[in-house]
């Protein structure tokens, strides 16, 4: 559980100043007084939290332009885009996604490194640590710049301590990945699903921003979902929640990569539609890959249009079970399995109005956001952690970040 910090002094100055961050993020640029008014504190109050947020070059000062009035110009407040930047990563099994992004998650550089699956936890965040230092350094930034890193990473994560429990993709069991890289670089690290890390970016920085009930799903080599809900993400005992590629559709129905029978990602992830085509048809298509498939199904060929037809009916029912389930205002349908576009998106869009529950799908604005191959919306979601820390309202004790380093390098770090 959760341990809320206990009322003092600094709790309140601390919940304040997050207030009027956010207040100044959401409102583009305000003035002092609108900020007073719409956070309802007192004005000295406002004016020392301005003031604090400025030293630390977190915000500045505009002149508001004003048309056909003389004197000095009102004085407006706004996010210092480059007051700092956070660094990004999409860690995978063949390789990592690097962004460094400002403080409004616009990427201003980007690097990709390739490494293999077979390398372990230790050689692979060994491999961050060198990768993150260089691109920095490349990039010209000056270390003192970077506010935190954040890393993305499929399996179950525990945000608030950084472990990766266990990941089948990667091979990872009990992996401290927070811990390890927090000694190593000396800044705040942030570690979370891959899922989650695009749902707080879609909600800050994209379609979800003001809105507080969205959920985003991707499908790809698994599929999964990440959900806002009521302006909490949704995370179930443990982190194991929101395991929505594991919902089972059929009864004993083809085996999924997670060991179980029938689930959605048995059916509608890559590595489903490539078992399933193996199943139809050995001789043609046995050893294909997703891309290859996808080539046929899209040049015609009708068993593998029929396969792609039954991951987008599948997919459907999943995602009209999700709509009936949290009533969500956006849903956003992402991932590399879009790749095969209308093959999968068009039973889904026939399928969708026959499984949802009574006006839910009129009220729940669609999107698609086509499939990115270089995955920097993966990494930008990782940097997106890092100013997420910055923005989320600080109720609650935690254990990441740089309030507590728990983990010694000496133990952790190999020599
Ligand atoms: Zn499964």
């Amino acid at each position: 559980m959760r341990r809320l910090r206990a009322g003092s002094k600094q709790v309140i100055r601390d919940i304040n100043r997050t207030i009027i961050l956010n207040l100044i993020k959401a409102n583009g640029a305000i003035s002092r007084a609108k900020l007073t008014e719409l956070s309802s504190l007192a004005p000295p109050t406002v004016s020392e939290i301005v003031a604090g947020l400025r030293d630390q070059g977190l915000i500045i000062e505009t002149a508001a332009v004003v048309s056909g009035r003389r004197g000095p110009r009102p004085v407006l407040l706004e996010l210092n885009r480059d007051g700092g930047v956070a660094v990004g990563i999409m860690l995978r099994r063949d390789g990592m996604n690097l962004v460094i992004t400002n403080l409004v998650a616009d990427v201003i550089h980007r690097a990709n490194e390739p490494f293999s699956s077979a390398a372990g936890p230790d050689e692979t965040l060994e491999l961050v640590v060198q990768t993150v230092r260089h691109e920095v350094r490349a990039a010209g930034i000056a270390w003192k710049k970077v506010i935190g890193l954040g890393v993305a990473m499929t399996g179950v994560i525990d945000r608030a301590t950084g472990v990766c429990g266990e990941s089948y993709i990667l091979g990872w069991h009990d992996v401290h990945v927070g811990g390890i890289l927090r000694a190593a670089l000396g800044v705040p690290v942030h570690v979370d699903n891959d899922t989650m890390t695009l749902t707080v970016a879609e909600q800050h920085f994209g379609l979800g921003q003001n809105r507080d009930n969205i959920v985003l799903v991707t499908v790809g080599r698994g599929v999964g979902m990440g959900a806002f809900i009521n302006g909490e993400l949704l995370r179930g005992y443990r982190n194991v929640g929101a395991e929505f590629g594991h919902i089972t559709m059929v009864l004993d129905g083809p085996t999924c990569p997670c060991g179980k029978r029938g689930c959605l990602e048995a059916i509608a992830s890559d590595v489903g539609i490539v078992q399933a085509a193996a199943a139809v048809d050995p001789g043609e298509y046995g050893g294909a890959t997703i891309e290859e498939l996808t080539g046929l199904a899209a040049a015609g060929d009708v068993p593998l249009r029929q396969i792609f037809e039954q991951a987008g009916v599948a997919l459907a029912t999943g995602v009209s079970n999700v709509i009936n389930l949290f009533g969500p205002e956006l849903l956003v349908l992402t991932g590399e399995g879009l790749r095969a576009g209308d093959l999968l998106l068009e039973p889904l869009r026939r399928t969708l109005p026959r499984c949802t529950f009574g006006k839910r799908l009129e009220m729940t604005e669609i999107a698609v956001k086509p499939w990115d191959p270089a995955w920097e919306p993966w990494a930008r979601g990782a940097a997106s952690l890092v100013l997420d820390d910055m923005l989320r309202l600080p109720l609650y004790e935690r254990s990441e970040g740089r309030h507590a380093v728990s983990m010694g390098r000496d133990n952790l770090v190999p020599e």
